[in-house]
């Protein structure tokens, strides 16, 4: 079995991470491929104090697919390592990781706040916005991505700093380094979703608490599968914070009294992450969204080789970008390995180079009727809304997952008329070229 570190204290590589760690082989068969352990409930044979321990969380093991599965396990265990990660919770999706991941923060107490980024992906800004208030959690959002803009809505009950590492689809970095620090100096931890850039941004490095990751996206990587990701990077102190973090510290009801932080040293399997365990235990246990087996088995798959696919999305997107930039119909092309400036110094605090700079871009045309008839013409490239799929994705926001928003708001939020978000896929990037120059000759 593959060790976090060798004799000489080298960490292991994500390459060789996503393909050893967490499991060696199944133990009754030795097959070497993770099983789909498609299976509800486990057998409770034995002991039955010892069964009473399990549940008590007092040691490890199975008791039901909704909280604990080996599959499900064994992705969360791979993950953690190829993410630096000290434990991983596996959910059904990526909104369920971002709202076990924030939920998991709350006190229960009226006044918990959010304070996040001001461009996020719609969904999340959903949840934020309308489901989370409806349960008493408010979101403050900070007028733009500056740090101090951050600070200026931070109170003593505010649970997290929260952002997109580049927001999905404006592309707007998050300078997570910073905000960590303001984390650091007044006891808050910072929550960044890293979906549309994984191993590009490695949220451990930068001070980051915890990542969520909609793993539906790159991890999976061809379209198949939903999952969500959680991970705890275990640099966080929660239990410093007892005020801010009462269910840190004190006996939690929701299981039975429990102190989490004691109750992470009796297990062992489970005893990295005092937050996963207790987001697994209770708002897992309550509210239902665990991975489905066959899923976690999809997303083991892609996890295999995210690091080469990530590779390519990006060197395929640098090559895109420079293609449209050079282009006489595109009149703008946002891309992080084109930013200047302040986003510059931002894109290459967060991106490591060896990968890129992501591989989701967006650029723009005259206007609404170049947009529509750019989308038209394409042949190669789907016309879909979504993100991290192997082939190259297409959408205009105006025709699709903006035509609710109103005009004023989502051109204070860098969607025009003309804009355009395209995912640039694992095919040949001369491929992908000669497809946006033939219907970019088709637009006025
Ligand atoms: C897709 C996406 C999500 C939601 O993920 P699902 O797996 O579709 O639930 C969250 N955040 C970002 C940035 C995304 O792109």
């Amino acid at each position: 079995m593959l060790k976090k570190n060798d004799a000489q204290g080298h960490s292991v590589h994500p390459a060789t991470a996503s393909l050893h760690a967490g499991f060696r082989s199944d133990p009754t068969t030795k097959a070497v491929c993770v099983p789909i352990y498609q299976n509800t409930a486990y057998e409770l044979d034995g002991d039955l104090s010892k069964i009473a321990d399990i549940y008590n969380v007092k040691e490890d093991g199975y008791t039901y697919t909704r909280i604990i599965n080996p599959t499900t396990r064994a992705l969360e265990t791979r993950f953690a390592a190829v993410d630096n990660a000290a434990d991983c919770l596996a959910v059904a999706s990526g909104q369920a990781a971002t709202f076990i991941a924030l939920a998991n923060l709350c006190s229960g107490q009226p006044g918990d706040n959010i304070v996040a980024a001001p461009f996020l992906y719609g969904n999340t800004w959903n949840l934020l916005h309308n489901t989370f208030r409806r349960f008493g959690i408010e979101t403050r959002t900070a007028a733009n991505s500056e740090p101090a803009e951050f600070e200026k809505h931070v109170d003593d009950r505010t649970i997290c700093l929260f952002g997109e590492c580049v927001s999905n689809p404006i592309l707007d970095p998050l300078p997570v380094r910073s905000l960590a620090e303001i984390g650091r100096k007044r006891g808050i931890p910072v929550v960044v979703d890293n979906t549309t850039t994984p191993l590009v941004c490695r949220p451990s490095n930068l001070g980051a608490a915890m990542a969520t990751y909609s793993a539906t996206k790159y991890i999976c990587g061809h379209g198949t599968t939903l999952g969500g990701l959680i991970s705890d990077y275990g640099s966080f102190p929660f239990q410093q914070y007892p005020d801010r973090f009462p269910l840190f510290s004190a006996p939690d009801e929701a299981h039975g009294g429990i102190l989490w932080h004691q109750a992470v040293q009796e297990v062992n399997d489970l005893g990295k992450s005092a937050a996963l365990l207790k987001a697994r235990m209770t708002w897992l246990r309550d509210t239902g969204p665990c991975a489905s087996p066959f899923n976690s088995f999809q997303l083991l798959q892609g996890l295999e080789t995210l690091h080469l696919r990530m590779r390519q999305h990006c060197e395929n997107a640098e090559i895109v970008a420079d293609m449209l930039n050079n282009h006489p119909k595109v009149v703008r092309v946002t891309h992080p390995s084109h930013f200047t400036g302040r986003k510059r110094e931002l894109a290459d605090d967060l991106f490591d180079k060896r990968y890129g700079y992501g591989a989701m871009l967006m650029f723009e045309v005259k206007d609404a009727a170049s947009g529509r008839a750019l989308i038209e013409n394409v042949e190669m490239i789907y016309h879909v809304s979504n993100v991290g799929d192997a082939r190259t994705l297409i959408t205009h926001p105006v025709s699709t997952t903006h035509t609710t928003v109103p005009r004023e708001k989502r051109m204070a939020a860098g969607i025009n008329d003309g804009t355009i978000r395209l995912c640039v896929g694992l095919e040949h990037a001369d491929d992908i070229i000669r497809d946006l120059e033939r219907a970019l000759s088709a637009v006025n």
